[in-house]
């Protein structure tokens, strides 16, 4: 089965004895105990049906043998890293998403090292796997500066740093890249963006083919009880089913969206791992089927004020739906990040970042073309503040 067969199919067996082309959502708590002829089955919070019909689909994608869904993507970040004991080393992206900032803090609380590195600069790879490290935890392309990893490289050397590696695959998504096939250990998803992709559910997932790993992300599952509900798992898998071809119109509405940008005087740099001039480019090409739906660009006028502007766009953070959302890192997503961290990865007041979503290009392209000429009063572009002087 291919990849787009494999996303309506898998785990969606036709259920035996009724037929239903759906499997049912099926919502016990807990299972009868047989004496003879027991069930594979016992309590909601260790096993249910509904969840592993998710699972079959998500390892499968990824042509593994194992999935363990999560009640979010941060309940999955907590799995994978809980098994690290006090005094290990955990290298990370330099610019990783901003709750997994906050997962690593509890951990450093807990007396694990976490060093990040610009893991999209070789040097920098090499550097920081030049010492023993417990666990890679890489994101490419990242967020919200769309710098590429490349991912058989990192992987390599994390392993011979005796790495276990693990890569947010949250960004891309399932459809555009498959990190276990360039050399890493676990696969982490938050399923809350592209793979439900619908802004209506939370979810995570961590995929891996290693039965040891598996069978740590469950037990710490099924003891701190961050299980996902069946039903969130009916919609997470319901999602999924409709990926590429949700993912294949995001990406053309991101060009589109791209070439508009790169067009306005209101726009200076736009970072997009398909452009030209993308430093990511070639390794982005090698590894990603597609450059993906997300992108970013430093605005010249006053970003708040271009939120309040688009009409079609809306002002939210999160990312891979089937609607187009735009927001200002600095303020929302990485308000919490050391302004001088902030500074450091780029991420300026100016720098807007925009998820594409499914609607009609042309509608997409003439909101954000109006919203970006700043008004007339009391609002000036960088450009205009020079010509001042
Ligand atoms: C959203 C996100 C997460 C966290 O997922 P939740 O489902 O919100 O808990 C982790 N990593 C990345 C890259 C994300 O975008």
């Amino acid at each position: 089965m291919r990849f787009d067969t494999k996303l309506v199919r898998l785990g969606q067996e036709p259920e035996p004895g009724t037929g239903d082309v759906v499997p049912p959502i099926h919502v016990a708590a807990t299972y009868e105990r047989r004496v003879q002829d027991p069930p594979r089955y016992f309590y909601g919070r260790g096993e249910n049906p509904t969840r592993e019909g998710l699972e079959r689909c998500l390892a499968g994608l990824e042509e593994v043998r194992f999935a363990a869904a999560f009640a979010s993507g941060q309940a999955a970040g907590m799995a994978a890293l809980s098994a690290l004991p006090r005094g290990a080393r955990l290298v990370a992206s330099d610019d990783v998403y901003g709750g997994t900032r906050a997962l690593f803090g509890l951990l450093e609380r807990q007396g694990v090292r976490v060093e990040h590195a610009d893991l999209s600069d070789p040097a920098a790879v090499a550097a920081a796997f030049a010492e023993p490290a417990a666990m890679a935890w890489i994101e490419t392309p990242t967020n919200p500066m769309l710098r590429i990893a490349d991912l058989a490289d990192v992987a390599g050397r994390a392993h011979e740093a005796g790495a276990t590696v693990l890569v947010d695959n949250t960004f891309a998504g399932p459809a555009l890249q498959r990190p276990l096939r360039f050399g890493a250990d676990v696969t982490l998803y938050s399923t809350t963006k592209s793979i439900a992709g619908h802004s209506d559910v939370l979810g995570g997932a961590l995929v891996c083919d290693d039965e040891r790993l598996h069978r740590e992300f469950t037990a710490y599952r099924a003891a701190a009880g961050a299980v996902p509900s069946p039903f969130d798992c009916f919609l997470v898998h319901r999602g999924l089913r409709t990926l590429a071809l949700r993912t294949e119109r995001q990406v053309a509405n991101a060009a589109r969206i791209v070439a508009a940008l790169r067009e306005s005087p209101y726009v200076g740099a736009v970072h997009y791992p398909g452009l030209p001039g993308h430093p990511g480019r070639r390794v982005a090409a090698r590894q990603m089927t597609s450059p993906g739906s997300v992108l970013s660009f430093e605005y010249l006028g006053d970003a708040e004020k271009l939120m309040d502007r688009v009409r079609l766009f809306t002002c939210a953070v999160s990312l891979g739906g089937v609607l187009s959302l735009m927001e200002v890192p600095a303020l929302m997503t990485h308000a919490g990040v050391d302004p001088g961290v902030r500074r450091a990865l780029g991420i300026t007041d100016r720098l807007v970042r925009v998820s594409a979503g499914i609607e009609d290009p042309a509608d997409l392209v003439a909101d954000l073309t109006a919203a970006l000429r700043p008004d007339t009063e009391g609002e000036q572009t960088e450009g205009e503040q020079e010509d001042d002087r």
